[in-house]
């Protein structure tokens, strides 16, 4: 057993060891994917000995949009979700690069799939988590042959669970096919997101992205993408993009919180501008690793230090 599974966990309102929080088989959103989930980093910044987590509150309305959407009861006020989240990096005192997964579901043991009038539960465990995807070199993606799933079927704005089959065939249709990660179209035919992460490309020294409109997922990083640039002088411009527009730009590259900030080498094995990592995306990923590391300070407000 590793190390980190002794440590505890949110689970049915208690603090427990991760390796004790466990599901029975009949529970609701085992059956019928009734779940949504979060997805934050904390970053630790040795030179500091703290450890910094990005986005709390950010991630905290997100789950609370994704409740709203999908009838759970879920009204958890962000003190409590703050105390929660602190009280497991501190007990498992943590002191390296971690991933913190907050998730509801429906946790009774009815049959039916429904979302009204069913028992849902909040649970939150951390993982230690350095790259989710290598972020050191470029990614070669695949367009996928598998459609994201529009917005009146499950909304990937809400971030559930089930949502994640989408996701899954994608991702293990692009590594069986020898690629890093899959880019998915939308029904509308354009360019969405990838299986975890928002895209974005950069044209003539302006960055590009599919709006909330195409289908995504509201990224929080996709946002400080968007603060960034601004930071920098650089437009942000949120619109539709076509397929081959991703081949003929000048850089494209992934956001998210696993992801990061990851640049993209070539999508169905075209090069993307000249093969290397793009000005515009090196300066953007500089910035990115500063602001988690707490290295820039006009950006602190994202960050909660949990000592
Ligand atoms: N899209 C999808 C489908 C995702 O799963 C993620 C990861 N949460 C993202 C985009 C990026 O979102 P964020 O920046 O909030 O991590």
């Amino acid at each position: 057993m590793e190390d980190f599974e002794t440590r505890p966990a949110y689970f049915e309102g208690k603090f427990i060891p991760l390796k004790d929080a466990n599901l029975n088989i009949r529970t609701h959103a085992l059956q019928y994917a009734t779940a949504f989930f979060g997805g934050m980093r904390g970053y630790f910044n040795a030179s500091k000995n703290n450890l910094y987590v990005f986005h709390l509150e950010d991630h905290h309305r997100r789950l609370r949009q994704s409740a709203k959407i999908l009838q759970f009861h879920w009204k958890m006020p962000f003190e409590e979700f703050r105390e929660i989240t602190l009280k497991i990096l501190r007990e498992g005192n943590w002191r390296e690069n971690c991933y913190m997964r907050p998730f509801v579901y429906k946790s009774d043991l009815s049959m039916s799939p429904r979302l009204h009038n069913v028992e849902d539960k909040f649970a939150l465990y951390a993982i230690p988590l350095n790259d989710y995807l290598d972020t050191k070199r470029g990614l070669k993606a695949q367009v996928s042959s598998w459609v994201r799933l529009s917005d009146n079927q499950i909304p990937a704005r809400a971030k559930a669970t089930g949502g994640y089959i989408n996701s899954a065939l994608a991702k293990s249709e692009a590594l069986e096919n020898g690629f890093d990660e899959a880019i998915f179209l939308n029904q509308h035919g354009f360019v969405c997101e990838g299986s975890a992460e928002n895209l974005f490309l950069v044209r003539d020294g302006v960055l590009v992205t599919p709006g909330y409109n195409a289908s995504i997922l509201e990224g929080i990083i996709r946002r400080t993408v968007i603060e960034i640039a601004q930071s920098m002088g650089i437009k942000t411009v949120e619109r539709d993009i076509s397929r081959t527009e991703l081949y003929v730009a000048d850089e494209v590259f992934f956001s998210g919180t696993g992801a990061q900030i990851a640049w993209i080498e070539s999508i169905d094995r075209r090069i993307i501008g000249d093969g290397k990592m793009g000005s515009v995306t090196s300066k953007i990923r500089e910035k990115f690793f500063q602001i988690a590391n707490a290295e820039a300070p006009e950006f602190n407000h994202y960050l909660t230090p949990v000592y």
